[in-house]
């Protein structure tokens, strides 16, 4: 019989009003059930939205290096589970225990830079105009959050915003995915055992359709963050608009790296190996086109081939696999139309293109690393987020025409280039449109202290990570202080 686990709401776990369940499986073993989780309701985000307003009234009045305590008491918490829960996000979500250890690993960089950040949640101070006047500006909280995030990172991504989220002083609602709810329980285990007081990290899990728009919807609820498709992200963002919600957007990318020919080779080689296979490709940072130089096209590929063809396919569990499978079925139902269509388009595939079912494989949702070359920019290979393990190679003759088709779509999240020429790093650095650069780097591998986020249609202008995530997650107030005794009006007595 499998685990019954439950939502925590007002400090109490409890099932949904609904009284039914979902369940949890392994992606690479359909057939094992890790768990049943609550199909919530929106009576129980209604519950969940008040017990976080209540609970706003006084944790606002915690001062922000006693919340930061708790982010930092959080992180030591994930320091001494951090094998046990890179176990379990890899039996839910299926990437390599490596990476999952790297997933887990950033949330606990980001408890800790959160905590520090705490002590440093500066406004400024301006001269005011007129004499015997004091102008000073302050960061305050927004109240009640909503947080929905997806199974790819299914812990950094919501400690990259419930850490700041908490240390500006603002209460939670969270959704996580309904693939990866497991991971979401323990943390919020782990802020129960830091210290959290009740109500201020709601969990609700469930339908997207029902739990994510409720949390949308909800007018207790000022602020939602969402990571997710474009499609479901423009939903969240119309209805954040009409209700005049602030909203943080991370959506689709459509990376490309870029190989000139004097780049290392080797270098660029294993830096697209792991940026269009880490993860099995389901990261919206992952390296999706390849833009090699016509020059050294013919020889990467040859030497890519090779590589690709080597790399260890199976169980995220078992050591040394460097690609798992894919989430669930839906979303390979999905990478199979895209690589049907680039045939149809013309390009052509010249590895994977198929299920991986060997053995014990065809229990899970696996497929095999894809290449496709002769990709023309104009094709849907080239321009539609596949999220998954299918890298687009596309021809190029110059930097300025390499430049040009990593620009030429709806996207602008990552980007990277291999070059050992300076001039033409740091034009690329001034050229792309992307929220991220990386030189002779792979398109993954953000850090916590880092502002994250995409340009076009991949975001709204917020960023998570670094400092910069404390402008979604704060409001400013302006004081102004006259100590002159009489009546001073701005802009008239000057
Ligand atoms: P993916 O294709 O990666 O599953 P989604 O955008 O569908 O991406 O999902 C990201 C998150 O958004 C998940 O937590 C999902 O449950 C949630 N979600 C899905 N539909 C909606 C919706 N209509 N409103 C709010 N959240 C939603």
């Amino acid at each position: 019989m499998a685990q019954k686990f439950q939502n925590y709401i007002a400090g109490v776990w409890a099932d949904s009003s609904s009284g039914q369940t979902f369940e949890n499986r392994n992606p690479a073993n359909w057939d094992e059930i890790l768990g049943l989780f609550p199909l919530s309701t929106i009576e129980d985000v209604d519950r969940a939205a008040i017990a976080a307003r209540e609970a706003f009234k006084s944790w606002k009045l915690i001062p922000a290096p006693a919340r930061g305590e708790i982010c930092r008491k959080a992180g030591e918490i994930m320091v001494s589970r951090k094998e046990e829960i890179a176990a379990i996000m890899t039996r839910e979500m299926g990437k390599p225990l490596s990476e999952t250890r790297g997933d887990v690993q950033e949330g606990i960089d980001t408890a800790f830079y959160c905590a520090s950040e705490g002590r440093r949640m500066f406004g400024y101070n301006t001269p005011s105009e007129l004499q015997n006047k004091m102008n000073l500006s302050f960061r305050i909280p927004i109240g009640v959050c909503g947080l929905i995030t997806p199974w790819n990172f299914p812990m950094a991504i919501p400690t990259w915003n419930i850490f700041p989220g908490l240390v500006a002083g603002n209460t939670f609602v969270f959704k996580p995915a309904e693939d990866t709810p497991h991971t979401a329980n323990v943390l919020v285990e782990i802020l129960i055992e830091a210290g959290l007081p009740k109500g201020v990290l709601n969990i609700v899990h469930g339908a997207g359709e029902v739990v994510g728009a409720a949390i949308t919807e909800h007018s207790l609820i000022r602020a939602v963050s969402f990571t997710g498709s474009t499609k479901t992200g423009q939903i969240v963002a119309q209805t954040c608009g009409k209700l005049t919600k602030h909203v943080c957007l991370e959506m689709g990318g459509k990376n490309a790296q870029i190989v000139m020919p004097d780049a290392d080779m080797e270098l660029a080689l294993n830096g697209v190996l792991w940026g269009a296979f880490g993860t099995t490709g389901q990261r919206c940072t992952a390296t999706s086109r390849l833009i090699l130089h016509q020059d050294i096209h013919d020889k990467f590929i040859e030497m890519l081939l090779e590589r690709v063809q080597k790399l260890k396919i199976g169980n995220g569990s078992n050591e040394g696999i460097e690609v798992g499978p894919i989430i669930n079925k839906g979303q390979r139902d999905n990478i199979e139309r895209y690589v049907a269509l680039g045939k149809k388009e013309g390009a052509v595939c010249i590895t994977g293109g198929e299920r991986a079912e060997d053995g014990d494989l065809k229990n899970g949702w696996f497929y095999k690393p894809t290449i496709f070359i002769n990709v023309l920019p104009k094709m849907t290979i080239a321009n539609e987020e596949i999220f998954g393990p299918v890298l687009s190679v596309i021809k190029c003759t110059s930097l300025e025409n390499a430049i040009e088709i990593t620009n030429g779509v709806i996207y602008g999240l990552s980007s990277s280039i291999y070059t050992k020429d300076i001039n033409a790093a740091f034009l690329a650095v001034r050229d792309i449109e992307a929220g991220i650069t990386y030189i002779n780097a792979p398109t993954i591998g953000a850090e916590a202290h880092m502002p994250f986020g995409g340009v076009k249609a991949t975001g709204n202008g917020h960023r998570e990570g670094g400092w910069a995530v404390f402008d979604f997650y704060t409001e400013w107030k302006s004081v102004y202080i006259d100590y002159s005794g009489h009546l001073q009006r701005a802009q008239i007595d000057i």
